[in-house]
């Protein structure tokens, strides 16, 4: 352990071990998202009193956590997902990395898993993404799925501080996000569920945030044949109506519509907490900002607004945004009432010209290295 463990790992201490078997090449025709593994993995530890152990970056395989391990019975974990890309001069590209480290850290810190510097672990996650250079597909629409996570390999069961954390990250080779690629989906808009609250942790990437989303989801696509979940919030005495849209189980959203003089707006929920700042939703908001072809606004949106722009033809667009879909469209929103509130235009329509493949294109330029811009850091 080094002299400043006590507060950080350091990239330059990585090991790296490689691993003596390589998988034979993947099928990328049939890749599910997240199901297939690179050959190795990132790893290192933290216990309270002795610091950080050595970052090693290592062959892929189990991990070995006590039975009484936090993260097994209090959720004590939390993660991201980021992407690299094979930019078209050959190099690995990573789409606004810091965001997502200073994402986790700040994650970490509302569990109290062990703090770490995020410069180091970038630096850390570059070198394991040299290693498995490999098995980055170079295809359009193609990844590698980067999955960082925290959690408390504590083997205590006392719900207290963690005494022990592990931090492991995971690369994944993916396509697409949704099997029907940029066709728009059908969103169910749930009003009795909710995803996150006022002085919850809506805004944290901790694991707790997402296992209560998977009932909502199993049971929408059974009912309305969704396969997201929309979810909103409204104080309890309030109208139905009055209910704001939130964001979905993994994505931001945006809605652009006409206002009754014929400005056009593209809003999203605020940051006000119960909301991921997504890495995506910052990016389009600058982008759509920097185009000034319409007014960004971060804001309530409610319930009523979305239905009457839709009864008046003025709801013109809706998307999600999130890494692992980066833009998906949205063609109409299901609600337990029975109420169908539809988009003006689908991409369908004009697949170039709407504005959610225009932000989508603008992205991938950037995250293919088809356009030079800060966002887009090559390794
Ligand atoms: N909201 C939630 C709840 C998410 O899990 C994600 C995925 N990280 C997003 C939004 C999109 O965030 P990002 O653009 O950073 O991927």
């Amino acid at each position: 352990r080094t002299a400043d463990a006590q507060y950080t790992f350091r990239a330059r201490d990585l090991l790296i071990e490689r691993s003596p078997v390589q998988q034979p090449p993947i099928n990328l025709e049939d890749l599910k998202f997240g199901t297939v593994f690179t050959d190795h993995m990132f790893h290192v530890e933290h216990v309270v009193g002795q610091g950080w152990g050595r970052p090693a970056v290592k062959p892929f395989g189990l991990l070995q956590v006590h039975p009484a391990a936090q993260v097994l019975h209090y959720g004590l974990c939390c993660f991201e997902g980021m992407k690299a890309y094979a930019g078209v001069d050959g190099r690995t590209r990573l789409f606004r990395p810091e965001l997502n480290m200073a994402r986790l850290r700040r994650s970490a810190r509302r569990l109290q898993l062990a703090d770490f510097d995020p410069q180091e672990l970038l630096a850390c996650l570059k070198q394991l993404l040299m290693v498995d250079r490999s098995w980055l597909p170079e295809r359009e629409g193609y990844s590698i799925y980067v999955r960082p996570f925290i959690f408390s390999s504590a083997s205590a069961l006392g719900v207290a501080k963690p005494a022990r954390s592990t931090i492991s990250i995971l690369l994944s080779p993916v396509g697409p996000y949704f099997p029907t690629g940029l066709k728009p989906i059908s969103l169910f808009v749930d009003e009795l569920n909710r995803r996150a609250w006022p002085g919850g942790v809506g805004d944290c990437k901790v694991g707790g945030n997402y296992a209560p989303t998977i009932q909502p989801q199993v049971e929408a696509a059974q009912r309305y044949g969704t396969s997201q979940v929309l979810y909103t919030f409204r104080e309890s005495h309030e109208h139905p109506d009055h209910g704001e849209f939130e964001e979905c189980g993994a994505m931001n959203m945006f809605f652009y519509m006409e206002q009754r003089d014929g400005r056009r707006v593209l809003a999203t929920p605020a940051l006000t907490g119960t909301i991921l700042p997504g890495v995506t939703r910052d990016s389009v908001l600058q982008l759509a900002s920097g185009w000034g072809e319409c007014e960004v606004q971060e804001r309530p949106i409610t319930i009523a607004e979305v239905r009457q722009a839709s009864e008046e033809g003025r709801l013109l667009e809706i998307f999600g945004s999130g890494t692992a879909c980066i833009v998906q469209p949205v063609g109409s929103l299901i609600r337990a009432n029975g109420e169908v509130y539809r988009t003006r235009f689908s991409p369908d329509d004009d697949p170039a010209g709407s504005l959610s493949s225009r932000l989508q294109r603008a992205l991938l330029d950037i995250q293919y290295g088809r356009v030079e811009h800060p966002w887009g850091v090559a390794l």
